[in-house]
């Protein structure tokens, strides 16, 4: 039975892969530039480490939100030293400091220990924390001329209304028609998010795949160094690492 799902899982992966390849070779006329979104946890990071497979030249962006856990920045930068990317943006977004419901903010209450959720959307959600993201990724994009902005979202994401797909397809739209560069080149900016359909499991299980350095991932909501491995995405990593027989 284990067998038979792992081999399901390769399916899906290599599906995945190839797709990808189509939709590059697709855009190979244009250089293949890319910026991705790295916070330094298991998915961004596994998305770099693809992306370094894919594309000529990477870029990454870490946000500075007002986050309780902006220790993982340090965690970020030194990945992104790592895997020789282009260059490191670090971007402060001021506005959150405004807003205090998220107990991810500096200024929220207590991280919950475990997957809370208030009226079916995670206790944790930062209101439209990836709209923010990628405004400024495209942003920065029609600066640079780069055609891909990528984001680690995946299924498992899904009770974040900023991680579906629906967010991510008029995300797109919403970039493409805002953009000067398309509109002079008339090339198309494309949000590259290919975890979409996988769970965090299956997100870490293509990390193996790639040698992603888990080791050197972050993202416990606390903040705290070692990780608290109480809150929401330190079970969730715990589980998915534990999947791949990784332990920590
Ligand atoms: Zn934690």
């Amino acid at each position: 039975m284990v067998n038979k799902v792992l081999d399901m899982m390769d399916d899906i992966l290599s599906k995945l892969f190839n797709l990808n390849r189509i939709l590059i070779n697709k855009n190979k006329e244009s250089e293949s530039k890319i910026l991705v979104a790295l916070s330094g946890g298991i998915d961004s990071t596994v998305l770099l480490y693809l992306c370094k497979e894919i594309f000529d030249d990477v870029y990454a962006i870490s946000f500075n939100y007002g986050q309780k856990h902006n220790v993982e920045l340090k965690y970020a930068k030194e990945i992104a030293k790592m895997a020789n990317v282009k260059e490191h943006i670090i971007v402060d977004i001021p506005h959150y400091a405004l807003l205090n419901q998220s107990p991810l903010l500096a200024h929220g209450s207590e991280v919950p220990e475990g997957i809370v959720m208030v009226d079916n959307v995670p206790a944790v959600n930062v209101p439209m924390r990836n709209l923010a993201f990628l405004s400024i990724m495209g942003s920065i994009a029609d600066e640079y001329g780069i055609n891909f902005l990528a984001i680690g979202v995946h299924a498992t994401d899904n009770p974040f209304p900023d991680c579906r797909p629906e967010f991510i397809t008029a995300m797109e739209a919403a970039i493409n028609s805002a953009s000067a560069y398309v509109q002079k080149t008339k090339n198309r900016i494309h949000i590259f998010a290919p975890f979409l359909g996988l769970s965090k499991i299956e997100v870490a299980k293509l990390g193996k795949e790639l040698n992603v350095p888990f080791e050197k991932t972050y993202s416990c909501y606390a903040g705290t160094e070692p990780p608290c491995g109480k809150c929401a995405t330190c079970i969730q990593r715990e589980e998915a690492l534990k999947a791949i027989g990784y332990h920590q």
